[in-house]
């Protein structure tokens, strides 16, 4: 796939994240875009990791985080098995992004928007070449009520760090910035819906058309 059709694929979503109508968007912007965009790809180098771990295990990685989280038992019920994933766009992003914000805020918008949904697409894409069967979809710490410390006991708990260079930062970040620790439950199909979500009466992006994930 070349850098367009990568940033076709992303733009919809980028945009969601600069709550933007993709619809809407003019050809001035669109192409604004695809520069950013190329740059960024010069500066991606993504590693991912995948465990499979029980879910006894996987609640067991923290109990009193996981025991707080109503969501995590809602979508893991009924599956025995779960997979781990860690990904990262590494420490390049991060690095172009901070010398864009001190020259031109809306160019670093653009980007770290980009990122973000870059980061999603090569995580997709990672999660398909496993051909998981039946699996719920990928939700991550932060997600509805799940607490977003467990990030940080998931990196320890499964030496990622060590095995791909992704840490918790001093301020509870994970550095590389665009990076991310997701999971799936195996054996049922679970689709992302609003319906079981905390946040459902008063979403800030439902109320201005969007939705957090993919639909
Ligand atoms: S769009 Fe809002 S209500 Fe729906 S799942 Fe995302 S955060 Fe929850």
């Amino acid at each position: 796939m070349d850098n367009k059709e990568i940033f076709n694929r992303i733009f919809p979503t980028a945009c969601r994240y600069m709550r933007v109508n993709p619809l809407l968007v003019d050809e001035e912007f669109n192409l604004k875009s695809f520069k950013v965009f190329e740059t960024l790809m010069e500066n991606v180098r993504f590693k991912g990791q995948h465990e499979y771990i029980s879910v006894e295990d996987l609640m067991n990685v923290d109990k009193e985080l996981t025991g707080k989280s109503e969501d995590l038992s809602f979508y893991l019920e009924g599956c025995t098995e779960a997979v781990v994933f860690a990904t990262t766009l590494g420490v390049n992003v991060d690095a172009y992004s901070k010398k864009l914000q001190s020259r031109d805020m809306s160019l670093a918008v653009i980007y770290d928007s980009l990122a973000s949904a870059l980061l999603e697409f090569y995580t997709d894409e990672y999660e398909n070449g496993l051909s998981l069967g039946a699996h719920t979809f990928r939700f991550a710490p932060g997600y509805g009520d799940i607490p977003i410390e467990l990030n940080y006991i998931i990196i320890d708990a499964l030496s990622i760090s060590k095995k791909i260079g992704i840490y918790k930062s001093s301020n509870n970040m994970m550095l590389p910035q665009k990076s991310m620790i997701t999971f799936c439950g195996l054996g049922k199909e679970v689709a992302p819906t609003c319906a079981h979500c905390i946040r459902l009466n008063n979403c800030s992006l439902r109320k201005e058309g969007f939705r957090c994930y993919n639909s």
